[in-house]
């Protein structure tokens, strides 16, 4: 078997695979960068929409923006309307082209010094004296060890690295929200706002979205709960019946199929020599489902961290932790409130949920595009419902 050494080995080039690697990579470690797929950002499993957050963590490029979208409107299960913007500004936020936009992160790692492996599958990872030290991969038909002081699972939703590495990732199919999409064109919409619809009928336990990707083509798709799937009744049944409902004339052009992980964070992202980023570590907001975010504002602790780690030459869970207080510090609460808040809002009935959408009704403008802001506001409008949340905000 072939082997080769690195600082540290990015098990998947995602938004928070290539950021972790570009970090890295910037601050003169050697970093391996592996994605198992032969194209990177192929096959897209994502509706692309993003706030302009986004532009904290990357140069907005126009090569990847399909569209640039106002606000949100979210309908309640009867129908209520509720149009969610930002105070003072015409644009919040932007819906992405990931199969270009995942390349272009890709290539600003490897711009960075990473060295980038497509087609190349981590199998386990390569365990000595309870520290990770690397992973077995297949690459290109042949087996091959990879030898590094650190490995970065940053292998998505299906992460297997966590538990090959000991951190517990096993997600309960309530945890999790089953998705279709279909990418439409030849359709009628809304372009300035991304609509997002709830129901039992359209979507039990989850919603529905039609996320503007152009003048008449959208990203139209349905996510609900993994425990409420089953036999004649998956994300695509509903898919389809929202389609013929909404756009029976409109063109599939794609259909895509994935899942998102609405656990909230694993109990640990770090073990000896190994660290878990993006949707691996179920970095991904609750509420929202969106976790393109977090995946590039954890990868960028995570190779500052695993930067410091090297040049100190100390790998262990206690110094790789850093990464641990980091994110917590940064982004946890947003995903600790998320899991509240969506657990009870699961809970309400459906007379409830209206209830909730009404005391929502209407424009509201908040003062920026956070998750943050938006809670603030939902409590100011609903305090009955949001009351007992107000601690963890405030
Ligand atoms: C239907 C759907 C809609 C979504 N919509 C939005 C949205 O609108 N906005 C938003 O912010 N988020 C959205 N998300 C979530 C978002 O896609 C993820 O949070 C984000 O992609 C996480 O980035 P990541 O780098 O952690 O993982 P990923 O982007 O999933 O990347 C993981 C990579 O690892 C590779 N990989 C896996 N295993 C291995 C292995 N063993 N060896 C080598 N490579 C491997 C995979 O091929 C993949 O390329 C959506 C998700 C779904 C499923």
């Amino acid at each position: 078997m072939k082997e080769k050494k690195y600082d540290v080995v990015v098990v998947g080039a995602g938004p928070a695979g290539s950021i972790t690697a570009k970090t890295a990579a910037e601050k003169g470690l050697n970093v391996l960068l592996i994605e198992r797929n032969p194209e990177i950002g192929v096959p897209v499993k994502c509706a692309e929409g993003v706030s302009k957050e986004i532009e904290k963590f990357v140069d907005v490029d126009s090569r990847w923006i399909c569209t640039v979208f106002k606000g949100t409107i979210t309908y309640g299960p009867d129908g209520t309307k509720v149009v969610l913007s930002v105070d003072g500004v015409e644009d919040t936020g932007y819906v992405l082209e990931r199969r270009l936009f995942d390349k272009f992160l890709a290539e600003e790692a490897a711009r960075a010094g990473a060295e980038v492996k497509v087609r190349t599958q981590a199998y386990g990872v390569v365990r000595e004296e309870g520290y990770a030290k690397g992973v077995y991969a297949r690459s290109a038909g042949e087996d091959i060890r990879i030898s590094a002081d650190v490995v970065v699972g940053a292998d998505g939703v299906e992460s297997r690295i966590g538990r090959w590495g000991g951190i517990d990732t096993r997600l309960r199919l309530a945890d999790v929200v089953t998705c279709a999409q279909f990418l439409m064109c030849d359709i009628e919409f809304n372009r300035d706002y991304c609509e997002i619809f709830f129901g039992e009928d359209i979507a039990p336990k989850g919603y529905a979205w039609v996320f503007p990707k152009g003048e008449d083509s959208a990203n139209v798709g349905v996510g609900i709960g993994g425990d409420v799937s089953g036999e004649n009744h998956r994300a695509r049944d509903y898919l389809n019946a929202f389609v013929n409902d909404r756009f029976p004339d409109g063109a599939v052009i794609a259909e895509m199929y994935g899942a998102v992980p609405l656990s909230g964070p694993t109990y640990e992202t770090v073990a000896n020599g190994l660290i878990l980023v993006g949707d691996a570590a179920r970095h991904v907001n609750p509420i929202t489902g969106g976790g393109i975010l977090e995946a590039m504002q954890g990868g960028a602790i995570a190779g500052d961290v695993i930067a410091k780690a090297v040049q100190e030459k100390n790998f262990s869970k206690r110094r790789l932790r850093e990464y641990e207080k980091r994110w917590r510090k940064e982004f946890g609460k947003v995903l600790e409130v998320g899991l509240k808040i969506k657990n009870i809002v699961l809970n309400l009935s459906s007379q409830e949920q209206n209830e909730f959408f009404h005391a929502l009704a209407g424009e509201t403008r908040i003062k920026e595009f956070s998750e943050r802001a938006l809670l603030k506001e939902m409590i100011k409008k609903n305090p009955r419902i949001l009351f007992s949340l107000a601690k963890f905000l405030l």
